[in-house]
């Protein structure tokens, strides 16, 4: 009898009413690739909450796996890159929203889409890192390649206390940033100041409609948020700046102006973590193992097993959730 392995499953009914059920499957259920991995760890990211609530058509074919983020060995590989026994990471590539997710015992992927775990992280040590710290990294390098550096001037983050937030706080902080952490949890203060956040900045400060150009507070910024606050960061950045848009946890919409382009030579850099080549991956994941503590690791996560998944999918929508989220699956 063929093995079977546990997974969550989101379907859709005729009426586009969406379900989500714990299922048995086995590996003849699974969509096409060339390399198996048995998962050992995943997490919860905002898109995931976002697919198991349906709060947004994350999902784009029906039925699907969930889980955007991986972290496992390989048990069956027909791809050159790999044998069994390589330990794996996956984030993104459409995985969790065309091709079945990681919220499974077993995934089928295809081998282009993996990246080797970096010798110094264990499966949870990826997991906590996930997407949001590889899309912090991303970042940190988009800002860096656009010429700036803590000598500069300050660095803003915001979504602070969110997992791309946590992260781009610690990782800014490690080569020396002063960094100023935008949140609305201030009760998050001491989280926020041990992962590396020189100042606080309430988040209500940036969150509703402001003027084309402000007082001018950083040279640099990570934009977890969207909306009103992406359009107050870009009137505050200073003469020369830069800030990554990497998220849109208030909002899709910018209601910006040129006027931080045209009058202070600010640039907008987009920050993509799903399609991003794997010459990028490398890179990231490369620096991620320099430069991150393990006690920063250990700071952001808190650890949930299989049982717990749907549950913290939909405290990440409700905002209940600091840092991020590994769930072992073996
Ligand atoms: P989290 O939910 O962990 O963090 C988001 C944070 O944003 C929250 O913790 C909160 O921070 C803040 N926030 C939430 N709602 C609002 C609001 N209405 N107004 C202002 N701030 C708000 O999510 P992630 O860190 O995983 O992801 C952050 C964003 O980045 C998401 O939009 C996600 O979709 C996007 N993303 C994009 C990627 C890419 O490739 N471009 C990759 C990964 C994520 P606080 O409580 O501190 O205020």
């Amino acid at each position: 009898m063929a093995e079977t392995f546990r997974a969550i499953l989101i379907s859709r009914d005729d009426d586009k009413k969406q379900s989500v059920d714990v299922v048995e499957l086995t590996p003849d259920d699974l969509m096409d690739g060339d390399v198996d991995v048995k998962v050992a760890a995943t997490t919860v990211n905002y898109k995931d909450g976002l697919a198991i609530t349906g709060k947004s058509p994350v999902v784009r074919r029906w039925p699907m796996i969930p889980g955007v983020d991986l972290a496992g060995t390989v048990v069956r590989s027909d791809n050159a890159r790999w044998k069994p026994g390589d330990e794996v990471v996956l984030n993104g590539w459409g995985v969790g929203e065309t091709h079945y997710g990681a919220y499974a015992g077993l995934s089928r992927l295809k081998g282009e889409w993996l990246v080797a775990l970096p010798e110094r992280f264990s499966a949870r040590d990826a997991m906590a890192i996930g997407t949001a710290g590889y899309t912090a990294m991303l970042s940190v390098l988009a800002l860096e390649a656009a010429g700036l550096s803590p000598k500069d001037g300050p660095a803003v983050v915001t979504g602070a206390s969110g997992g791309v937030g946590s992260f781009a706080i610690a990782l800014l902080a490690k080569r020396g940033w002063e960094v100023l952490a935008v949140t609305g949890r201030t009760a998050e203060a001491d989280y926020l100041k041990a992962l590396g956040a020189s100042e606080i900045v309430d988040r209500a400060e940036l969150s509703d409609p402001g003027k084309p150009l402000s007082k001018e507070r950083w040279i640099a910024g990570i934009d977890a948020v969207g909306s009103h606050t992406l359009a107050n960061v870009l009137a505050a950045t200073r003469y020369g700046g830069a800030v990554a848009a990497c998220g849109l946890a208030q909002g899709m919409e910018l209601p910006s102006s040129v006027a931080p382009f045209i009058l202070r030579g600010v640039s907008l850099l987009g920050i993509d973590s799903v399609m991003a080549s794997l010459e990028r991956r490398e890179a990231a994941w490369r620096r991620l193992s320099e430069d991150l503590d393990q006690s920063v690791l250990d700071q952001i996560a808190t650890d949930i097993g299989f049982d717990d998944l749907i549950g913290a999918a939909r405290d990440i929508i409700d905002g209940k959730i600091r840092g991020r989220i590994v769930a072992k699956m073996t």
